[in-house]
């Protein structure tokens, strides 16, 4: 049996910013965007479509900063930037 995202995310440790790393720079983008890559292809399920609210929703708090998604996104509408100094994640254990 393989562990979830959640298990796995648990190993390591975040300090979040109050403010996001990572911008949706256009929401209609998204939501003319058929494939919604960005829903599979972060490791973290950083990203999530609303279908009711039309929207795709950032949980940075979870990112893993890979730097995926600034070059998946087909249409390149994800402004990314690392952390502000001092936050973001640490993968020391504890
Ligand atoms: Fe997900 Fe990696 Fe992008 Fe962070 S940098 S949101 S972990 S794809």
């Amino acid at each position: 049996m393989s562990a979830s995202i959640e298990e796995r995310l648990y190993t390591i440790r975040y300090k979040a910013d109050e403010k996001s790393h990572l911008i949706v720079k256009d929401q209609d983008v998204c939501a003319r965007c058929e494939l919604k890559e960005c829903n599979y292809f972060c490791p973290s399920d950083v990203y999530l479509w609303h279908d009711d609210l039309k929207l795709t929703s950032v949980a940075f708090e979870n990112c893993v900063e890979c730097g995926t998604c600034r070059l998946a996104c087909p249409y390149y509408n994800i402004e990314w930037k690392y952390p502000t100094g001092g936050y973001g994640v640490s993968y020391k254990l504890g």
